[in-house]
């Protein structure tokens, strides 16, 4: 942990050399951003195999898993009937380049699941998704702005990574460099849950705007469902508009219940992203919905969209078998465990009078480091952000592995069971110690 120092400080000799490995021959030593430790320092851990809930690090250590690969592994990790399709797949080839019954499955289960969508796409991630829908939407409108919301996060589309700026109807800076402003110009950027921001955007782009793309209920500001009536109203001001409203369910999709976001407030979209849960752990995505709008993709219309891996067998065939395990029961399982961990970390924090406030959608949860509500990400943004890291190394060091950042969800799945609940209760109450005592 080169110049951070931490009250639990801890080796990870293994990981270490993996990470200065890493570090030599990829940029930051990682492949995806979140999984350095920059925003909580030290070094991340590199896992070598995953069981139930657990993950076992290079170093031999055992954790309990809060992430859950970032929501895929809603049935924990290594499933058998999961490794059994993927194997069966696997050993019929893996990779056509035609079509397969895997995806034309999978795409069904999609489809008798989630009612607004009539016709979907499969895709390899939600990147691609949230992207190809937004092309789409521009393609059947034949407009070309977009509205989005600070805090949402849609992949690294260029044009949804313009998330900067608070203001009201204000238009997106990009956020990285790379993006340019004609990628960023036509994406307007509005606090969450603010119809009236919503409305004045329409009212000042008059017939210009192609689509609303939002979170079903944002995680990746931390969790910050919608205030009651909000999705509705994004849904009534796209249809006054003629501008289709995206719902982005990568995250919540087939994970906050069978029907993922839809499932819980039944605000029907255009077009709905899906990702992670359907993958089964495999880069599998999708986008679908309205067949009239759905229609209007290659080959059956003029809006291109591609990929050599689309459906690929052993993602379709992962995918199938894990959406085919996710049935009421399970999600009562995976919601019943949720609310006792949250009240665990609760009681924790508490009692180390620790200001926070657990916010759910669902059985995903995240922890704020606030006494306030959080309704966007400004809010979000205020919390004592400090005290997460000391909260996160303590938890660590006790064999629990949660996001690194104050501002992820937590991820549960229908393995975690009475032996890891009592690990994380066991591991509580010095990391709320740990959060109480963290200074600025
Ligand atoms: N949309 C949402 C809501 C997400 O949470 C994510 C990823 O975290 C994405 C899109 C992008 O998905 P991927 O990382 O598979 O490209």
């Amino acid at each position: 942990m080169a110049g951070v120092s931490y009250p639990y400080e801890y080796d990870a000799p293994v990981s270490q050399n993996l990470f200065d490995r890493a570090s030599a021959v990829t940029p930051g030593g990682v492949n995806s951003p979140v999984r350095a430790f920059r925003a909580v320092g030290g070094t991340p851990r590199f896992m070598v195999s995953g069981t139930g809930p657990y993950l076992t690090d290079a170093d031999g250590r055992e954790y309990v898993d809060l992430v859950c690969s970032w929501g895929p592994m809603i049935l924990g990790h290594a499933h058998p009937e999961v490794v059994a399709a993927v194997q069966e797949a696997v050993a019929r080839g893996t990779s056509f380049g035609t079509p397969g019954e895997g995806e034309v499955a999978l795409a069904e289960e999609i489809v008798a699941r989630i009612e607004p969508v009539e016709q979907v796409r499969l895709v390899s991630s939600g990147t691609e998704a949230t992207m190809s829908a937004i092309r789409l939407a521009r393609g059947f409108t034949g407009r070309a702005k977009v509205i989005k919301f600070a805090g949402c996060y849609h992949g690294h589309v260029d044009a949804l990574l313009a998330a900067a700026g608070s203001g009201v109807a204000t238009f997106g800076l990009p956020d990285t460099p790379g993006v340019t402003g004609a990628q960023a110009g036509d994406t307007i950027v509005l606090p969450y849950n603010d119809l009236d921001a919503v409305h004045a955007a329409f009212h000042a782009n008059p017939g210009e705007i192609a689509c609303v793309i939002t979170e079903a209920s944002p995680g990746n500001m931390g969790v910050v469902p919608p205030a009651d009536g909000f999705n509705a109203g994004l849904k009534a001001a796209c249809a006054k508009n003629g501008a289709l409203y995206i719902s982005d369910e990568v995250m919540t999709g087939f994970r906050t219940s069978k029907a993922g976001w839809f499932g819980v407030d039944g605000v029907v979209p255009d077009l709905m992203t899906f990702g992670k849960v359907m993958g089964g752990g495999f880069p599998a995505a999708a986008f679908g919905g309205r067949a009239d709008v759905m229609g209007h993709l290659a080959p059956a219309g003029p809006v291109y969209q591609a990929g050599t891996l689309s459906g690929n067998p052993v993602a379709t065939a992962a995918g199938l078998a894990q959406l085919r395990l996710l049935d009421d029961a399970a999600y009562a399982k995976v919601d019943a465990v949720s609310r006792e961990v949250q009240a665990l970390v609760t009681g924790a924090l508490s009692k180390e009078g620790v200001a926070h406030r657990v916010q759910t959608a669902s059985n995903m949860f995240s922890v704020f480091f606030t006494a306030d509500e959080v309704r966007n990400y400004d809010d979000a943004k205020n919390q004592e952000s400090f005290r997460f890291n000391g909260f996160f190394h303590s938890m660590l060091s006790q064999g629990v592995y949660l996001p690194p950042s104050a501002f992820e969800s937590w991820f549960l799945s229908t393995a975690h069971d009475e032996r890891a609940i009592e690990r994380i209760a066991a591991a509580l109450p010095a990391a709320a110690r740990a959060a109480a005592e963290a200074t600025a």
